[in-house]
């Protein structure tokens, strides 16, 4: 997660930044990513106030159901055509608040970490068109993405971050040479490890991650588990 989180940072495509970062902290399923609308989307309203208007932390607010504001137009996207809007899979709005640091468990002790800033409200602020004054893209690249970018972005990203060893290489048409074996998704499970990582209660998490039962999450929590034994091994030898 750290070497993916500092090859997203590193981004020049702004689009791409954005993508990286908030993927893996908010944990949103893929055709909701595509559907991240910023004016309606986002609980700022005001751009003269500090942060946002009710004193709460901003939030990336996920609509159970909505206008589909893809490809320009309110037109339903393929996506969409069958339900005539948005819609999440399990009727599962959610707010998540847009974090500013996160806690890097990448150090080797069982609770040895360091809290770094991620610099991601400033990100969401200026790149969609949060505030009154329109200073950036309603959408993500302006009309919204399709599935099969973000998926190559996430390649991107991975390639940059040298996840391959640990991921397994994989090919794709889209690149001249073998590439991480990774997935939006993959990012949906960061996000869940992390939050496991950080001792959140599992009936709290589904909150933020739209699982219809905590039963989901025990893939997750058995993959933190190895990790902390790997961890107190070196610990006590
Ligand atoms: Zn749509």
């Amino acid at each position: 997660m750290q070497a993916w989180v500092r090859a997203a940072k590193e981004q020049s495509d702004p689009a791409k930044q954005i993508t990286g970062l908030l993927l893996p902290f908010t944990g949103l399923r893929v055709d909701e990513f595509c559907h991240i609308h910023g004016p309606t989307w986002f609980s700022w309203i005001d751009a003269d106030t500090t942060e946002t208007n009710d004193g709460e932390p901003p939030k990336l607010k996920v609509p159970s159901r909505g206008t589909c504001h893809k490809d320009g137009t309110t037109t339903p996207c393929d996506n969409c055509e069958d339900e005539g809007e948005f819609t999440t899979k399990f009727d599962d709005g959610r707010d998540i608040p847009i974090t500013q640091t996160w806690n890097n468990f990448n150090r080797g002790g069982p609770n040895d970490f360091v809290t770094q800033d991620l610099g991601l409200r400033e990100l969401c602020k200026s790149y969609f068109a949060v505030t009154r004054d329109d200073i950036g893209n309603k959408m993500i690249r302006g009309d919204g993405l399709t599935e099969n970018t973000i998926n190559k972005w996430c390649k991107d990203i991975a390639v940059d971050a040298q996840i391959g060893l640990e991921r397994g290489l994989t090919e794709d048409a889209r690149f001249d040479e073998q590439v991480p074996d990774v997935f939006p998704h993959d990012m949906r499970g960061t996000f869940i490890m992390q939050l496991i990582r950080n001792n959140m209660q599992r009936t709290k998490l589904t909150k933020y991650t739209g699982h219809e039962h905590v039963s989901s999450l025990e893939p997750y929590e058995e993959r933190v588990a190895e990790e902390t034994h790997a961890r107190e091994f070196l610990d006590h030898i």
